[in-house]
């Protein structure tokens, strides 16, 4: 059920809409917190700076999470800047980035299989995306990706879910060339260049970053505070978060969306 958390809010001038990829629509990099994170902890063991794992858990959950939206690379970029803080000689970002992605493929390369052998994409999916994914697509708006993972492995992760289709607009990630893209530029672009107007967009998403561009651009932003795996319920240190940075709307996933809709694009 839909969530109204700044009343009078409303998408009913909304022509774009921007979809975070991982942990807002798709479940298949579902997990990856828990190995990001106790790859840095690990890290910074090391250091012996006299921290607890307790104490260096809290402060590598805390970046993780306020960086998450952002491109991978910002995560490692500020681990390397931990371990440098603790008299660490730190390797480049770059290397931890792909570190962590060949631990994360060890969690998810069973998943990717599943559906390249024809497993439905529901089971991969947050429940009620395809369904409100058409919905957007029937009201005319233009579909965005926007996602902070690899290009390249999110095209290939919209294929194999079947979504790919619906973004009309264009399918947007990260790249080792971290000037590539990032999620400002996209609604940067949409304003700038493409000539929208701050309350023509909407975000749905699971990440603070992407949520608070588009609230910097004066758009509607939906929080998506869902308890992976299962998606039924709202994990209540997501909702904070994404409340925190000023989501109008708090989902635990997409389901029932012919009842919400009209809330979300409520016309008074
Ligand atoms: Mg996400």
């Amino acid at each position: 059920m839909l969530e109204v958390l700044n009343a009078g809010a409303s998408a009913r001038h909304a022509k774009v809409a921007i979809f975070d990829f991982d942990g807002t629509v798709s479940l298949v990099r579902s997990g990856w917190v828990h190995v990001m994170v106790p790859m840095m902890v690990d890290g910074l063991r090391e250091l012996n700076s006299g921290e607890s794992d307790a104490e260096l858990t809290r402060i590598v959950e805390e970046y993780v999470g306020q960086l998450t939206g952002k491109e991978t690379i910002y995560q490692m970029i500020q681990y390397a800047a931990e371990l440098e803080k603790r008299g660490g000689k730190a390797l480049p970002p770059l290397d931890y980035k792909h570190e962590y992605l060949r631990r994360l493929w060890e969690v998810i390369k069973d998943r990717v299989a599943d559906l390249q052998n024809g497993a439905a994409p529901e089971k991969y999916m947050v429940p009620g995306s395809r369904a409100l994914l058409e919905a957007l697509k029937a009201r005319g708006l233009k579909i965005y990706l926007a996602s902070g993972t690899d290009e390249v492995d999110v095209r290939r992760e919209a294929g194999l879910l079947d979504l790919a289709r619906y973004f009309d607009g264009g399918i947007f990630g990260a790249s080792d060339d971290m000037a590539s893209f990032s999620k400002g530029m996209l609604v940067k672009r949409l304003v700038e260049q493409a000539g929208y107007s701050g309350e023509e967009l909407l975000v749905f998403g699971d990440g603070y970053v992407e949520i608070d561009v588009v609230k910097q651009a004066g758009g509607i932003a939906v929080g998506l505070a869902t308890d992976e795996p299962e998606c039924l319920k709202i994990d209540a240190w997501k909702r904070q978060r994404l409340a925190g940075v000023g989501a109008d709307f708090m989902l635990p996933n997409f389901l029932g969306c012919e009842s919400w809709l009209p809330v979300l694009f409520a016309t008074e």
